[in-house]
């Protein structure tokens, strides 16, 4: 069995940014501990789902040994190291841990000197900041707390602690975003040197005030700047051939990396190997099933102070689900999909389905590779439709 990659939720934020529908809220600090503790209990206790839940765990999963860990939110750089500890000293007593990467999501104002090391030293080897613009303007049109010289006091503290491998957020499409803002954001991006980048297409989230307000056709939360499909799609663009010239290895639809640096265990959810999602809202899958816990975080601590198992949903993935998400994620891939593996998994002939894309210039084929056509990064929905048909 592949190794497992282990997710932690987080689900508290300090306020809520205007284009975000996450399901995290606005809490009191007196809050967080107990929530950590009900974390612990389920991680703990995980070998109880078979049992209670009707989830079958595959026997090797049980054997598996931990190399990444993602504690993600939300804002998990909120918490006290201390809380992050036991989190995953938790992770350490329950399985086999062989660490190779421990994410922490971060924002910019929320580190400190005494932060970085003790997430250092509690084995927090990575972290990955929700910058999403370096212009102050975007910044508070967003909701956002922190400013541009947040990043710049916040990095050189991480390296000095011995966080040596820093991702970087940026959303194409903030309210107020423009070529030349944009291209600003790459280049202090550039001058800050993070081993990794993810760059995020603004959506409108119905959920979301900015995204009501969009769809309302109103001007609150600066719906009126929005940058146009168009424009979003320049960014991309532009984000595509500024970071290849700057040296990151494009790996997957939104993200780059240093060569060697691409997430390890974001990886895992393109690549369908296994992970296990603690915490309100945590997602999980073994190879054959998937499941998620109760998002409301009040609920989930009940569940879990309770006895009960917090799972809300529950599916077996059948044959033809997992070719749908065989293709869809091996499209985001820039490697591609290997068509020859899927034709053999799964039993079914691809190469009808293909050959329109390719002669329209959507793919391209090298080998038993399939792959989304240079250029054609931004279409990858309606290919991935085509597919399906
Ligand atoms: S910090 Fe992240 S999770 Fe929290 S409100 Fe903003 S976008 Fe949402």
């Amino acid at each position: 069995m592949a190794r497992l990659g282990i997710y932690v939720q987080v689900p508290f934020c300090q306020t809520k940014c205007t284009y975000c529908n996450f399901h995290t809220g606005v809490v009191s600090a007196a809050r967080f501990s107990p929530y950590v503790e009900a974390v612990c209990r389920e991680i703990r206790g995980f070998r109880n789902l078979d049992a209670a839940a009707g989830v079958k765990l595959p026997e090797e999963l049980g054997k598996a040994s931990v190399d990444t860990v993602y504690i993600g939110g939300g804002t998990p750089s909120l918490l006290e190291p201390v809380l992050l500890q036991r989190m995953l000293d938790a992770i350490r007593e329950t399985f086999i841990a062989k660490f190779s990467e421990v994410t922490l999501e971060a924002d910019p104002e929320t580190v400190s000197d005494e932060k970085a090391e003790a997430w250092f030293a509690a084995g927090i080897n990575r972290v990955s900041f929700g910058v999403q613009s370096f212009s102050d303007k975007e910044l508070t049109a967003a909701g956002r707390l922190h400013r541009r010289e947040d990043v710049y006091r916040a990095a050189p503290i991480l390296r000095a602690a011995g966080i040596r491998n820093i991702s970087f957020d940026l959303i194409a499409g903030l309210p107020f975003q423009t070529a030349e803002s944009w291209k600003d954001s790459l280049e202090q991006l550039r001058a800050l040197q993070p081993e990794h980048v993810s760059v995020y297409l603004f959506e409108v989230d119905e959920g979301s005030r900015l995204g009501k307000e969009l769809l309302s056709g109103g001007a609150r939360y600066s719906a009126g700047s929005v940058p146009s499909d168009d424009e979003m799609a320049n960014f991309y663009e532009t984000a595509c051939e500024f970071l290849g010239a700057a040296g990151y290895h494009h790996y997957e639809i939104s993200n780059w990396a240093k060569p060697g640096l691409e997430s390890r265990h974001n990886l895992k959810y393109w690549r369908r190997e296994p992970y296990l999602g603690f915490g309100a809202g945590a997602h999980s899958f073994c190879g054959t099933e998937r499941w998620a816990n109760a998002h409301d975080p009040a609920e989930y601590g009940r569940a879990i102070m309770g006895g009960r198992l917090p799972i809300e949903q529950h599916e077996v993935v059948t044959a033809a689900a997992a070719l749908e998400e065989e293709l869809f994620l091996g499209l985001r891939q820039l490697d591609g999909i290997d068509v020859g593996r899927i034709e053999r998994e799964y039993g079914i002939a691809l190469g009808e389905r293909f050959a329109p894309m390719e002669a329209a210039g959507l793919v391209e084929k090298e080998g038993n590779l399939v792959r989304l056509a240079a250029g054609k990064l931004s279409v990858s929905n309606e290919v991935f439709v085509g597919l399906m048909k």
